[in-house]
């Protein structure tokens, strides 16, 4: 047998090793390059409650905390099999449910499909703290954010319990939190609540321009994901990032 007949052997040999252990699946492809993390625009902060009053067709679906790994796990499967553009806004404090989607978020990240907003550290109410601490809250959560996901959060703050005030905005636009998210809908579920009456809430409030509240802390939501988007199609709405419905980008953070 010739040299390179032997080579080519043994190659192949590699090869069907490699396949039968899944070595060859392994393989994974580079790393999705990201815009540079840009410094803050600091300004005057703006309150949004929905999308601007228009014929679109968009809403944003927006997901706060993080405090059930699986749902944060359910979320981001159904985000990668649907191709819906998602807002998440995740606690530092919760990283544990967190760190292990960073991978499988990386390319949706990448894409611009998923968004991560700043919802702070670690969930205080910001109209009982002092300043400083606001910063930190804000400031803290953002370095956590864009270490694990190699994003910024600006200009985008939602304030736990969706609590600010001038004093809260004006720290907070003093770091590039210029947009202050609240919301015109909500599935209601950062408290125990039924599929019935989850389904309801989607059918009431999924109306062009919504911002719509989730949490990926109860699994409720998990079960009726589909439906959902069923729901989302046949209306004909086009589930869009903060970063699309307001024109804003993470690469400028303004
Ligand atoms: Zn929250």
């Amino acid at each position: 047998m010739s040299r390179s007949r032997r080579e080519f052997l043994g190659l192949l040999g590699l090869g069907t090793a490699a396949l039968l252990t899944g070595c060859v699946a392994a393989v994974s492809p580079p790393p999705p390059s990201l815009p540079a993390v840009p410094a803050p625009h600091p300004g005057p902060s703006r309150e949004l409650r929905r999308g601007p009053v228009g014929d679109g067709r968009g809403i944003a679906l927006t997901v706060d905390d993080g405090t059930c790994a699986d749902c944060v796990a359910g979320y981001v499967d159904f985000a990668r099999r649907s191709g819906v553009h998602l807002t998440f806004s995740p606690n530092g404090v919760l990283d544990g449910a967190w760190r292990p989607q960073a991978r499988a978020l990386a390319p949706l990240i990448a894409a611009g499909q998923v968004q991560m907003i700043n919802h702070t550290w670690s969930h205080r109410q910001l109209t009982e703290l002092p300043d400083g601490r606001i910063r930190e809250e804000l400031e803290r959560n953002d370095a956590w954010v864009a270490r694990l996901f190699g994003i910024t959060t600006r200009p985008y703050c939602r304030p736990p319990f969706g609590a600010h005030d001038a004093r809260v905005d004006a720290v907070a636009g003093s770091l590039g939190y210029t947009r202050s998210v609240q919301w015109s809908g909500s599935y209601g579920d950062s408290a125990e609540v039924t599929p019935e009456i989850l389904m309801d809430r989607a059918r009431t409030f999924l109306q062009p321009g919504v911002i719509m509240l989730g949490h990926a802390n109860r699994p409720t939501v998990l079960g009726l994901l589909d439906e959902v988007l069923d729901l989302v199609r046949e209306r004909r709405l086009e589930p869009v990032t903060l970063d699309e419905m307001f024109g804003t980008s993470r690469a400028a953070g303004a």
